[in-house]
């Protein structure tokens, strides 16, 4: 398969795009922001990860030896992103009367679920953050005399100590500032919180002895600390949603200068990551994606409503990362048609031959494109349609048109050639009638109407229909009935 088109992704650093260079000749080393996990993710969170995992897959297709650190947030994420409120687990503790590592385990657990259902690569490491407490507190120890100054409250980052903070965010506004502003006796309103003591009298579930007194780290420490310890400073790029540009990774950015000598954000190799890349967010007019509103956007509603997990993959591939993608029932339906129609491509190939790799030179061109539209910073919408123009292409070579769409989807990640056709079919979780019941009822049907016995026919599709079941004369795509949301 051609790679001859240098991969360039855009920096949000510099704000331009770059080549990628590895630090490392034939390595990628790239960590991603993960959940706070005191509740269920929602999609949007979802669509942070789907692009990390594009950008994952591509630089392993890209030849690149890949190692991808994700963590999980199990400590020191308060309710406000600046250092006010309550840790967010604390909360949800409390809220549920449950310890807080129960939480947090449960609430893991259902991300890696959904890590799963959407066919997300396992990342080389899932670091979880309350294992590294004793290392964020070296760190600490290391920044503090030239960094910090200690309130009661805890250990606070002066952001006047390095270079260029802010930079990122390019929104040292009187907004921002404001809103950081929560913390009496603070040099400048953006200085955040390193180590956040325990308040005299109170017990939090979840604390640790630190030179500054027993308490919590920071929010934003932990991701500085993993960051560096497992994949080492400078490392290649540090991906998160478009909200941390603004706070999180200012202040991990800020972290990382301290730590690596103060130098200048001149050199992005300061930073601690020579690129930051942010995907930008999923968006749903009526608010059914706060974690606050009743019944939120999570994938399993998604499942439950009978749509397959990777119809929202493919939702969030037709969109560029960079691009705010607004969610609807509709667009997710037209990206299960989607979906079908390229599992069906695949099927009837799949019934014909196993892959030829490599394919021959009819998918060059295509092949081409398909590099060219991914190493211009992941345009995963312009991808899409090159695999949806091989799959359309006649008289060629089943064997190789099936090897060059499984090197296509191995990016892409749809997983085209190992899903079933009829696990696409869209069946809500509230339905009750089985598969065999439906397709022996359609199967009378077809017999009393080849009998031309119509009022039979119409019976029997007055019987599914008031089941749920809709029966699909000539649908062009050769799905003979559809479930309806019982
Ligand atoms: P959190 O668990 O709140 O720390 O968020 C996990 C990830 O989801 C972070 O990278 C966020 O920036 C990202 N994120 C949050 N909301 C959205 C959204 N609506 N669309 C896309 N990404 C989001
Ligand atoms: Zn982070």
């Amino acid at each position: 398969m051609t790679h001859a088109h240098p991969l360039k992704l855009f920096n949000s650093l510099t704000r331009q795009l770059e080549a990628f260079q590895p630090v490392h000749p034939g390595e990628a080393r790239v960590y991603t922001c993960g959940p706070t996990v005191y509740n269920y993710p929602h999609i949007g969170n979802m669509r942070a990860y789907v692009f990390a995992d594009v950008l994952g897959r591509t630089l392993s297709y890209k030849g690149y030896k890949l190692s991808h650190v994700i963590n999980i947030t199990d400590v020191g994420h308060l309710t406000d992103d600046a250092d006010a409120g309550e840790d967010k687990l604390e909360k949800a503790a409390q809220a549920s009367a449950q310890s807080i590592w129960d939480i947090a385990k449960h609430y893991t657990q259902a991300y890696w679920a959904d890590i799963a259902a959407l066919n997300i690569r396992q990342p080389m490491q899932w670091s979880i953050a309350t294992d590294y407490v004793p290392a964020m507190i070296e760190f600490g120890k290391r920044i503090a005399d030239k960094h910090c100054y200690q309130l009661d409250s805890g250990l606070y980052f002066d952001v006047s100590t390095v270079a260029d903070y802010g930079r990122l965010a390019r929104a040292a506004t009187e907004e921002g500032e404001g809103r950081i502003e929560q913390v009496d006796g603070k040099r400048h309103p953006a200085d955040f919180a390193i180590w956040r003591k325990t308040p005299p009298g109170e017990k939090r579930q979840m604390e640790w002895d630190s030179p500054w007194g027993r308490g919590a780290p920071g929010w934003h420490l932990e991701c500085s600390v993993m960051s560096g310890e497992l994949l080492g400073f400078p490392f290649d790029i540090h991906t998160g949603g478009i909200d941390h540009r603004e706070i999180h990774h200012p202040n991990e950015i800020a972290q990382n200068q301290a730590f690596c000598c103060s130098g200048g954000l001149d050199v992005p190799a300061n930073s601690g990551a020579n690129l930051w890349m942010h995907n930008n967010f999923l968006v749903e007019r009526s608010g059914k994606m706060s974690k606050s509103s009743g019944e939120f956007l999570r994938l399993q509603l998604l499942i439950d409503k009978g749509y397959h997990p990777l119809a929202y993959r493919l939702m969030c591939l037709q969109a560029h990362y960079r691009s705010e993608l607004e969610f609807s029932w509709d667009g997710l339906g037209a990206a299960l048609t989607r979906l079908k129609r390229l599992v069906m491509a695949v099927a009837g190939l799949r019934a014909q031959a196993a892959p030829a790799t490599p394919p021959g030179p009819r998918f060059a061109a295509f092949l081409d494109r398909f590099d060219a539209a991914l190493s211009d910073d992941l345009n995963t919408p312009v991808a899409l349609t090159v695999v949806e123009e091989v799959a359309a292409l006649k008289k060629v070579d089943a064997g190789e048109k099936l090897a060059a769409i499984a090197a296509m989807d191995a990016v892409l990640g749809l997983d085209l050639l190992a899903v079933d056709r009829a696990d696409l079919r869209l069946r809500p979780r509230t339905a009750t009638i089985t598969e065999a019941e439906i397709e022996s009822t359609l199967a009378a049907r077809k017999a009393a109407r080849a009998e031309k016995d119509f009022a039979t026919s119409d019976a029997l599709r007055d019987q599914l229909a008031a089941q749920g079941v809709e029966a699909m004369d000539g649908d062009p795509l050769g799905w003979e009935w559809k479930l309806g949301e019982g």
